[in-house]
């Protein structure tokens, strides 16, 4: 039995630095996927007034509470991090700094967005 890895592939032009260190990410990296998630209160409400009522969590939703985290698939709240190797294996001594990195994509995001208005 052989095991295939599941792949997609990207651009040469979609490839930056790291998003942590600037350093090359040639060539093993690692991609992170980073999504805005929420709680819906009216569906945190139904799934717990359910819990209460039959007792267990577990039953609630296997009774089709509806589920309380909402997860956002907008381009516009989702952002892909590129990690280096030495960044994820913790061999660059600097710890990762999320929200400089998230704000570096924002910046990416808004001038791509720029050149597509502008095209
Ligand atoms: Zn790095």
């Amino acid at each position: 039995m052989t095991t295939e890895m599941k792949t997609s592939t990207m651009k040469l032009s979609d490839v930056r630095p790291c998003d942590f260190c600037d350093g090359k990410i040639a060539p093993i990296f690692y991609t992170m996927t980073i999504k805005l998630a929420l709680f819906s209160p009216k569906n945190t409400n139904r799934t717990l007034g359910l819990t209460q009522f039959l007792g267990s969590l577990a039953l609630a939703e296997a009774m089709g509470a509806e589920d309380p985290v909402v997860i956002s698939e907008e381009s516009d709240t989702t952002y892909e991090l590129f990690i280096c190797n030495d960044c994820c294996n913790g061999i660059n001594s600097s710890k990762l700094d999320f929200s400089a990195a998230l704000e570096k994509i924002r910046e990416l995001h808004e001038k791509k967005e720029a050149e597509n208005a502008s095209k």
